[in-house]
């Protein structure tokens, strides 16, 4: 049944089968699944328990110089980028097809390696996978240059070109999807990629990737890494075949990737970075709604989420109300298993995340924020953490500074708008923000005032393929999804011939 109350449910659960196999825990090189050429492996581990669920082959430089040179050949001799976009769209659609076949059992993998709820991971995410997939099926046959005219007897065209090798990095909060946001518009464009994986998420890539060799991709266009950053990752970052550099994680790792990349080969980069993003709550705002909504954008994912409401601000005049309300919330929310049905938060996604969070919930004590709920961990085996809230909270302390990236609420009072708006732009982030009120001239200043990339009113979270994502300031470079991620994995090239016999000019 549905667990109520959290400080109990977790320390009696049994851990639930998960309803799947691990089937694929090898490199993907040029269409092979393959060990690691030193022949090491590494765990990766389920983070209910902290228990191994398979150890899985640990890529590194020469690992990345083969899926690197698969991918090159890909890419030089074809046949993909040569090929027609509409026959690139239907491999496309045909493996939006098989994800959605594949729905559960990749929920699954998802739910055992990270930690998310299975029903968010099934419900959600995997049918957000197979979302974005048809929409990117549907550019690539749209992709196209133009002419344009010049001042003499010239013939202008504009051709846009794939860029490339395409080498990605993505983290662990949202396999699946982040694997999405990258290799969606690098496929649709006709490049090569080599994708390096999470170290504490390789599997559901695996899987989904295995998907996309059924579904009629050639060798050598997608391959997958599995293994750590500063060996796999920065060899990926460095390599001078690889023509673009696309990356997800936080922003300290951010900085050592454009710098490899520097140092190389200036291969352009796109980065998409930490957050402290705030959500604020006006005073003509419903205060049960309100609190709901903020909840969520703080809470989903466990706190994991670089977009997180990670730094809510409340009107004065409803603020104790709000603080009370958030309160009740909080302790209301149901953790344990994340493959029990009616469980809103599962796991964090590792011991060191862990640590860390515990280390910001003392840190937030120790300087003096009110604790209203929460604070310890649950049960004694595996990484779950109660549902922390900080009222109190103060624009200095850490907790509204840094990236917390757990779940713990951190609450801030104010008293109007100008104020507000200058202390919500007051962070070196720039990722998202989240307004509530009635009032439409308030929205609107806020929405123009806000400086971040996603401005989020009367919701939070809403996603969807075509809605570009990314950040100002240290947030990031570049956006994902929708038309703009095009243009990361294109390069442009002008051609210009001489009319000879114009007809026009
Ligand atoms: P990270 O940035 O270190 O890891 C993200 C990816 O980068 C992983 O694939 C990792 O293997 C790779 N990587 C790490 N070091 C690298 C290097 N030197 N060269 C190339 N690649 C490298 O993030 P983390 O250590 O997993 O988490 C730390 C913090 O990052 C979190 O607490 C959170 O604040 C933030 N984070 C943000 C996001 C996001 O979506 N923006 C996602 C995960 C973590």
């Amino acid at each position: 049944g549905v667990l109520r109350r959290f400080s109990t449910a977790v320390a009696v659960e049994e851990p639930i089968t998960p309803p799947v196999q691990v089937h694929h825990t090898q490199l993907l090189i040029n269409g092979q699944f393959v060990d690691a050429a030193s022949g090491k492996t590494f765990p990766t581990l389920d983070p209910r328990t902290g228990e191994v669920i398979a150890h899985v082959a640990e890529g590194d430089v020469e690992d990345v110089n083969h899926a690197v040179a698969a991918a090159r050949k890909a890419f030089d001799e074809g046949p993909w980028p040569k090929m027609t976009g509409y026959e690139r769209s239907r491999i496309l659609l045909r493996f939006a097809d098989l994800i959605e076949k594949h729905n559960d059992e990749l929920a699954a993998l998802e739910t055992w390696d990270n930690g998310k709820p299975y029903e968010q991971a099934a419900n959600a995410e995997v049918p957000m996978l197979v979302r974005l997939m048809r929409y990117y099926a549907g550019w690539a046959d749209k992709i196209h240059g133009l002419v344009v005219p010049a001042d003499g007897p010239h013939h202008v065209q504009v051709l846009h070109e794939p860029i490339g090798v395409a080498g990605q990095i993505i983290p662990w909060n949202f396999p699946l999807l982040m694997f999405a946001w990258k290799v969606g518009p690098a496929l649709a464009c006709g490049n090569a990629i080599v994708l390096k994986t999470a170290e504490q998420t390789p599997l559901s890539a695996l899987y989904v990737s295995k998907l996309l060799h059924e579904a009629g991709i050639p060798e050598g266009v997608l391959n997958v890494i599995s293994g750590f950053g500063p060996t796999a990752g920065a060899a990926l970052a460095s390599h001078m075949e690889v023509d673009k550099l696309a990356f997800t994680g936080s922003t300290d790792t951010g900085k050592i990737v454009l710098e490899l990349a520097a140092r190389s080969n200036l291969k352009p980069v796109t980065l998409e970075l930490g957050g402290k993003s705030p959500m604020i709550i006006m005073d003509d705002a419903d205060v049960d709604h309100a609190v709901e909504l903020a909840h969520m954008a703080l809470f989903f994912n466990q706190g994991q989420c670089c977009c997180a409401g990670s730094r809510t601000f409340v009107h004065e005049k409803v603020y104790d109300e709000f603080v009370e309300k958030a309160k009740a919330r909080a302790l209301k929310r149901v953790v344990g298993d994340p493959f029990r049905k009616g469980v809103e938060q599962g796991p964090q996604i590792d011991e060191e995340q862990f640590n860390k969070i515990m280390r910001y919930i003392k840190s937030g004590v120790d300087s003096g924020a009110t604790l209203q709920a929460g604070g310890d961990r649950l049960g004694s085996k595996g990484y779950f953490i109660q549902p922390t809230i900080f009222s109190d909270v103060k624009d200095g302390m850490p907790i509204a500074q840094e990236e917390i990236f757990g779940p713990v609420q951190s609450i801030l009072k104010f008293s109007d708008l100008n104020e507000v708006i200058q202390r919500a732009n007051t962070t070196r982030y720039g990722l998202a923000a989240g307004v509530f009120t009635n009032n439409l001239d308030t929205a609107n200043t806020l929405m123009r005032a806000l400086r971040a990339g996603t401005v989020w009113i009367n919701c939070f979270d809403v996603f969807d393929a075509a809605i570009p994502f990314g950040g100002y300031k240290m947030s990031g470079q570049g956006r994902e999804k929708g038309i703009d991620s095009l243009k990361n994995y294109l390069q442009i090239k002008a051609v210009v011939t001489p009319l000879k016999n114009p007809a026009w000019l």
